[in-house]
This record gives structure tokens, C-alpha cells and sequence, in this order.
């Protein structure tokens, strides 16, 4: 979370805005509350530059939910086919497969979740209602720089891509999109809200099975408060939104800002661990992730040693995930360059030390 909208918050935590409540404590269907969901709303549109025929919806339950909810809704018991890059996607395979006939189109698993298939080497299934993509693999550390035009691929499936982990760090094609989804604890506010921004014409199709609280229509037409939304996520979603539109780098402003900065970012990074014999990062150059970049330190048995002098010096969260191994720098929109420049600057004294 950016600094300042932690800030503003504990001002507003008792009284928002002259209202004598907390967020906390507004109906959701007061005044107050609708103020706050609108301008969610109308900022991120602004912010993603989410075109009129996309509906923005505030749901719960996570990324994880939602890799039952987009074929419940979607799939019509059908064909989906599905690009499996790392541990989300698999996980996005694996459960979409109690609802329609989920099938793997591309895979990655071969050289261990370190590249990007090209998209013209994808096996699509003629018939499949969607394509599903995790546009940028948290764990694993390979991102989609690049959305796959699946219309040049002779598909009219629509492209679904959980995008949970890099979500406005970066410009979204929507032209390439038919649904994109992303729990909001990463980029966007704290747990609790998951995003979905879905192409209108793909709504009212849900199967008879699907839970009324999580068909995509119902949501939509009763404007993300069918049943009580998560109010204080979204508020603070709400300020992370105008946050985003404050942040300037030379003349881009938002979203083109934030790109910017995490480019700079990664490549401080990744320009570390490629100039050390001490580092290593094995994702392709060409989809490393602007987010995540997990990284091994050649000697392995160095590994503790490594992050406790991180740790004492003030560089937390750094233990790669345990089915990767090695470290992990996420590096979020939040994270300013100074974090990683502390990163890096600690790296190379780590290796001098070691030498
Ligand atoms: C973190 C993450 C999720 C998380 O799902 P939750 O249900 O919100 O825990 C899903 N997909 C990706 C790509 C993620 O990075």
C-alpha cells in the first residue's frame, strides 16, 4: 500500500469526511458509501481506460474464487482452453475442470514455467468459449508483455486473463480481452475485493448451477451490490485509484506513469542478478515479470545468511515461495525505486562480503 493512502485513512478511520462515521460503519446503501463506489469506479475506468462496453465489478472471494466463477459464468459447460505458465494457471486449469472440458492449449512445463509459449504455437481449440491466460505468473516470475491477438489466430474465443498480480502497473489492450480478473491484494487495496472487468455481450450465459451472488449479470445489474459488497476494500481500493492518477513521471501521468517507474524498476533489478556471477534468474529475458522476480543465489547453503542481513536491513518478504525456492523481490506499484535501489545496494554488499 502506498504510504500516503495508509495516511489518509487513519484520518478518515472515525470520521469520514465530516460524516460522523467511520467507512466501517455506513450502510452500503447510504449516500456516503455510493459516493465512494462510484468514484471507484469512474477512477479506475479512467485509470485502465476501460472502454463503455466493459462493466467494472466489485466481487469477493479472490482470484481464486474466480477460476470457478469465469466458467460457471462463461463456459457453458463447454470447451475452454487454457495456457498453463506457471503455479495460477494450473491452479486456474485444475479447478475449471469440475465445470466444463478444460484443456490444455500451451504449456510451459517442459523448460519449469521459464518461458512464454508464443501464442502461434498455441493448440486452440476451435470451439472453446474462452482462452484463459495469467497475464503475469506471481510465483513463478513470467509475465505477458504483450497480450496474444487471438483474432490473428483464427479465434473468436475471448481472451480471459487473471491479471491479479501486475493489474495497473501497465496499460491493458482491451481490444485483445474479453474478461480479465485480479484479487486486490496486490496492486490495487488490501484482501478482501476482487476486480472483474468483463465485455458486456459475455454476461447472461452463467450455468443453472452458478450461485446467484457470483452471476456476473445479477452483479452487473445491481451495480456490484447485490449482496453487501466489501465496503472499506473498496474504499481503500478508492484511494489507492486516485493515488495512481497523482503519480507523474516527466510527462506521463497514471497508469503510463506507473509502467514507466516499474520498468525502471525491474531492470535495476534484473540488471543486478545478470552483471553478478552471484545471482541468477533463469525466466526469459523476454517475459521476465515487472512484478515478481525470484532469483537464486548460486550457493544455496548462503540462502539464510542472505536474509538476515537483509532483514536487519529493512528488506522484508524476500524468501522465495516454498515451491520455487530461493528469494523473491515483489516489487509492486507501491514499492518506490529507492526500495529497490536499497535492494540491489544491499545484493551487491552481500556478495562483496561473501567473496
Ligand atoms: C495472488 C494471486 C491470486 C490469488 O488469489 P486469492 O484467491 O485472492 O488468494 C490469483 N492469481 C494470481 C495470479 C495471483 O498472483
Amino acid at each position: 500500500m502506498p504510504a500516503e493512502v495508509l495516511q489518509q485513512a487513519a484520518t478518515e478511520m472515525l470520521d469520514w469526511q465530516g460524516s460522523g462515521m467511520s467507512v466501517m460503519e455506513m450502510s452500503h446503501r447510504g449516500q456516503e458509501f455510493g459516493r465512494i463506489l462510484e468514484a471507484a469506479e469512474a477512477d479506475l475506468r479512467e485509470l485502465l481506460a476501460v472502454p463503455a462496453h466493459f462493466r467494472i465489478l466489485f466481487m469477493q472471494g479472490g482470484g481464486l474464487a474466480e477460476n470457478a466463477i469465469v466458467p460457471l459464468n462463461l463456459s457453458r459447460g463447454e470447451s475452454v482452453d487454457f495456457v498453463v505458465t506457471g503455479s495460477w494457471s494450473r491452479k486456474s486449469f485444475k479447478e475449471a475442470g469440475r465445470y466444463c472440458q478444460a484443456r490444455v492449449a500451451a504449456s510451459n512445463e517442459a523448460d519449469q514455467h521459464t518461458s512464454l509459449p508464443a501464442p502461434a504455437t498455441w493448440q486452440l481449440d476451435g470451439k472453446a468459449r474462452y482462452v484463459h491466460l495469467c497475464s503475469n505468473e506471481t510465483i513463478n516470475g513470467v509475465e505477458a508483455h504483450e497480450l496474444p491477438d487471438l483474432k490473428a489466430l483464427g479465434s473468436d474465443a475471448p481472451l480471459v486473463i487473471d491479471f491479479s498480480s501486475h493489474v495497473a502497473s501497465r496499460s491493458v489492450d482491451w481490444s485483445r480481452v474479453g474478461l480479465a480478473f485480479g484479487g486486490a491484494q496486490k496492486n490495487l487495496g488490501p484482501a478482501g475485493l476482487t476486480l472483474v472487468v468483463v465485455r458486456e455481450d459475455l454476461l447472461g450465459h452463467a450455468l443453472e448451477a452458478c450461485p446467484t451472488a457470483f452471476n456476473y449479470q445479477t452483479v452487473a445489474e445491481n451495480r456490484s451490490m447485490y449482496n453487501t459488497p466489501p465496503t472499506f476494500a473498496i474504499y481503500m481500493a478508492g484511494l489507492t485509484f486516485q493515488w495512481l492518477k497523482r503519480q507523474t513521471e516527466g510527462a506521463l501521468r497514471g497508469v503510463a506513469a506507473m509502467e514507466a517507474r516499474n520498468i525502471a524498476k525491474a531492470e535495476l533489478l534484473y540488471g543486478c542478478i545478470d552483471q553478478s556471477a552471484f545471482y541468477t534468474n533463469s525466466v526469459a529475458p523476454d517475459c521476465r515479470s515487472r512484478m515478481n522476480v525470484p532469483f537464486f543465489l548460486r550457493d544455496e547453503s548462503r540462502n539464510d545468511a542472505f536474509l538476515a542481513g537483509a532483514k536487519a536491513a529493512g528488506l522484508l518478504q524476500l524468501k522465495g515461495h516454498k515451491s520455487v525456492g530461493g528469494m523473491r523481490a515483489s516489487i509492486y506499484n507501491a514499492m518506490p525505486i529507492e526500495g529497490v535501489q536499497a535492494l540491489v545496494a544491499y545484493m551487491r554488499e552481500f556478495e562483496q562480503q561473501q567473496a
